[in-house]
Formats: C-alpha cells, structure tokens, sequence
C-alpha cells in the first residue's frame, strides 16, 4: 500500500480507488499474495475450473502478434501423486513472466502468485483436518464482517522486505529532492555573505533558506530522512546532505531505523482492510496492527 500510495502521490496525482486498486493488483505480481474465496458447493466449483480449463487451453493455443514485445500466454496443469491438482496461467512479456496458480483446498478457492503459497496452505489445511491446532492463521479475524476483506501478515514477509524498505527508501528521496526548488527560490530572495565561505556556512545557510521557504510557501519542508539542506556558494543550488541533488541524487537501500519511517515500519505488525458495500457506497475500514 505504501508502494502505492507514494507513486500516486509522486506523479502528482491524487490517490483514487483505481490507483490504488491497479497498484495493490501490479504489487501482488511479484509479491506472495493469495485471494481466498470461500466455496459453497465444491462441485460446482471443480466444474467451473474444469470449464475455465478448456477456456485457457484455447486461449493459450492462439497466436499473439508477430512481435517480439507481444504478451503471449501460457496455461497448464500441475498435477501431483496426493491427488492435488493446480492450475497455472502465465503472461510473458519479452523475457519477463507472471503466473498464477489456483487451487481449491477444501472449502476454500485460492488464487496465488506463488505455488509455494499454496503448498503452504494445503499443508495447513491437511493439519486443520486432523484436528487439534488453531486456524488463527489461516482464517479471517472472526470480528470482521465484510463482503472482502484485504491482510497484510508481516510474519511471512521477510522475503520482500527488502523490496518494500527500498521502495520506501526511494520515495523519501523523491519527496526531499522536490523541496530543493522552494527552499532554492527563498535562498535567491537571501542577503548572503560574499564567499569563499568558511566551513560550515553552506549548512547554516541552507537552513537559514529552508526557514525562509517554510514562511514564504506556509508549508513545513524537511528531509525525511533527517539530511541537511546545504546552501551551495553560488547562492542558488541546494542540495541535501543524504540525498544530493537533482543531477547528483543518492540514498541508502533503506530507510534510516531511527527516524519516523524507519520505527514505524519496525513497529509494523499487520494490517487488515474490510470493504463493505452499503446503500450509500463502499466502507473501507483499515485496521493497523502495532507491536
Ligand atoms: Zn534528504
């Protein structure tokens, strides 16, 4: 969500529903994500994914354009000795592929970006049959009531982590190098002392320029990584201690842990979105879970 959020925001677009929906549905390519839908009748579910067989078999027979950049897609069958049986469509584009795999396992269609994920859930579900362990994980908190519901489990994301602090990384940068402009026009407005400049002065400076862009503009501008705003000699550029410059931009790989950012996604412990659909519209409630 924050991927999503932060790119919406970046090109200067307001978030949307359809930004946001695009954004989770593009982010859950490459990440472990599954949607779970509860089955009523699994015969007629095991005969509408035979249906839908015959459907992608055909589909993936047909020829795409001639070009090398056209999608083409491919769909199969992964059939195992325990009886088990998935499905699997992929979309490749040049040398880039998705796929998605969907299985039914027990009362419940699954529809995965990895098959690892629903290996995982097969297994519990095996284990839920024989009895004895708690379905705490796999079931939806049972004081949510909504028509679909939307989890964030942070116990199984160390794999993307990294992804995620990067991205996060990346939109601190984007979000400092836009103050430069401001605090850049303030500094032009400045009295400023004739050079060289003795050591120190660009950072006072710049400060003194970020001030000046606060009350000018009556917005608080500041690095969210906690960088100075460094006043070069020509009274005109800034740059930012952490981040650099527009030519010259530079970051960690990950948000710095002891500011805001980095404690907040410490302190990240999952997160639960219930849509409901009512007379007057779509209620979103977004739960956050703190450690
Ligand atoms: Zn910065």
């Amino acid at each position: 969500m924050g991927e999503c959020m932060g790119s919406a925001s970046a090109s200067g677009r307001n978030l949307n529903y359809d930004a946001l929906l695009t954004g989770l549905v593009v982010g859950s390519i490459n990440t472990p994500t599954y949607l779970a839908v509860p089955v009523q009748d699994a015969g007629v579910v095991d005969q509408f994914l035979a249906d839908l067989d015959k459907e992608f078999a055909r589909t993936a027979r047909e020829k795409g354009g001639q070009s090398w950049w056209s999608l083409s897609q491919d769909f199969y069958r992964i059939n195992e000795p325990n009886g088990r049986s998935t499905r699997c469509v992929s979309f490749a584009f040049t040398a880039v592929k998705w796929r998605a795999f969907w299985e039914r396992i027990g009362n419940t269609l699954y529809v995965s970006s990895r098959k690892s994920v629903l290996d995982d859930l097969w297994n519990l579900n095996e284990k839920l049959a024989k009895g004895g362990e708690a379905a705490a994980d796999i079931t939806a908190p049972t004081e949510v009531k909504a028509h679909a519901m939307l989890r964030v489990r942070p116990q199984n994301w160390n794999e993307i982590l990294a992804d995620y602090r990067l991205g996060w990384a990346e939109n601190n940068r984007l979000a400092c190098l836009k103050n430069l402009g401001p605090i850049s026009n303030a500094a032009r407005g400045m009295e400023l002392p004739a050079g060289p400049w003795a050591k120190g002065d660009a950072e006072r400076l710049g400060s003194r320029a970020q001030l000046e862009a606060n009350r000018l503009y009556t917005v608080y501008y500041f690095c969210p990584e906690g960088g100075h705003y460094l006043l070069n000699e020509n009274g005109k550029d800034v740059a930012c201690s952490v981040h650099g410059s527009a030519l010259h931009p530079t970051q960690a790989m990950a948000p710095d842990e002891n500011r805001s950012m980095g404690k907040l996604m410490q302190s990240f412990a999952g997160m639960t979105a219930a849509l409901t659909f009512m007379e007057d519209g779509l209620h979103a409630v977004v739960t956050l879970d703190r450690k």
